[in-house]
């Protein structure tokens, strides 16, 4: 019995119903049915007419007719209902048996499937959120896909370098020297910022990062951080990071470190694109939120390209980035950062005249 499918409990179902049914109609007539004939003719009989010598063909009689009346009702009743269970039973089964085959389907890859809608309302919303999951799947296999793209295009460059140049050595078409080996070792940098990066990324979007969520003061730790920054500029820089936050700012709830790896992200970004002028950064509060903000007076970003800033692998120019150790995944990290510790972080930026990266965090 516990081998049995669901159409055919189903369907067995239905027919104990029936069966319980005929048995107990049939059985109510066989022994009911002849007494209350049996009743009624005694009744005749006290109105001073005999039935007596008829009586008997008469039961019998009536007892044929039943059993014909019975064996119809039978044979007919029974294979209607009994037609009917199995055209219900696999009305109901059908969009099971349908998930099923599309659970199969997204086995083998393909994720386009889904269940078609059902008028049982409680199939409907199985066959709803099976599909909804089966979206989040396609997504979740999407982004897979993507990402094995790009990380193949990213570490081809690097590769591609870096053994060119192995090549010319070993058959002494290039000649060895302190610059090449610069260049080589610069290509290896790339490719292991690249795996580090990767590696907080992936960790970030699995959830594993933990963050210590607790009361932070944030004067001290700007204060730390463009202190940090300004000493690497000399004298004669034609830039300079200035700091601008109020002391009676209230306390954020969030992790110290990860908000120092988000701004040394977002200074070292701007120090990258920016070469003359001031970056600055600000902190202000306003209700409910408190925000941070990296100002530089850079390149800056096209509007076109804004909204894709914090994407994976993004970069605004290719080749230049490439030379200059980007990787274009610090924002995607940033944006990871800051979400999971409640905030949300944006961007403005006018081309030629500098971007602002801003960020709020939950006040404490
Ligand atoms: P990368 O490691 O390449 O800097 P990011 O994710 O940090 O990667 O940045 C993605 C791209 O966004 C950069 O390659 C650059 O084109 C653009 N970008 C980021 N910050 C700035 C900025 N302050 N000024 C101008 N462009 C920026």
């Amino acid at each position: 019995m516990s081998k049995l499918s669901l159409r055919s409990r189903l369907f067995l179902s239905h027919l104990i119903v029936m069966g319980v049914g005929i048995v107990t109609l049939a059985g109510i007539g066989r022994f009911y049915s002849p007494r209350i004939f049996v009743v009624t003719l005694e009744r005749i009989e006290t109105y001073s007419f005999s039935v007596r010598q008829v009586k008997t063909q008469l039961l019998r009689g009536f007892e044929l007719a039943w059993t014909r009346g019975m064996i119809w009702s039978v044979l007919l009743g029974g294979s209607a209902a009994g037609g009917l269970s199995y055209w219900v039973s696999r009305r109901i089964i059908r969009p099971l048996d349908q998930m099923e085959e599309v659970t199969r389907q997204f086995a083998s890859g393909q994720f386009s499937e889904r269940v078609p809608d059902s008028d049982i309302p409680e199939i409907q919303r199985l066959a709803l959120s099976f599909n909804r999951m089966a979206s989040d799947l396609e997504g979740v296999e999407q982004r897979r896909r993507e990402l094995v793209g790009d990380l193949t295009h990213e570490l081809r460059t690097p590769l591609t370098i870096v053994k060119g140049y192995l090549e010319g050595l070993a058959d002494e078409t290039v000649a060895p020297s302190a610059d090449l080996y610069q260049r080589l070792a610069h290509e290896m940098s790339r490719l292991q910022r690249l795996v580090n990066d990767l590696q907080e990324l992936s960790r970030l979007e699995a959830g594993y990062l933990p963050v210590q969520l607790q009361p932070v003061h944030l004067e001290p730790l700007l204060a730390n951080l463009v202190q940090r920054f300004s000493d690497q500029l000399t004298e004669d820089d034609p830039l300079k990071f200035e700091l601008s936050c109020p002391t009676s700012l209230p306390a954020v709830k969030a992790d110290p470190e990860r908000i120092e790896q988000i701004l040394v992200n977002l200074l070292g970004n701007a120090l990258r694109y920016t070469e003359r002028g001031t970056i600055t950064v600000s902190a202000y509060t306003e209700p409910g939120k408190v925000w941070m903000a990296v100002q530089d007076t850079g390149v800056g970003i096209a509007a076109e390209d804004l909204p894709y800033v914090f994407e994976r692998f993004w970069r605004a120019d290719r080749s230049r980035d490439r030379t200059s150790g980007g990787t274009g995944v610090g924002l995607t990290i940033c944006r990871r950062l800051v979400e999971i510790q409640g905030g949300q972080i944006e961007v403005e930026s006018q081309p030629g005249q500098g971007s602002e990266f801003r960020f709020w965090l939950p006040p404490a």
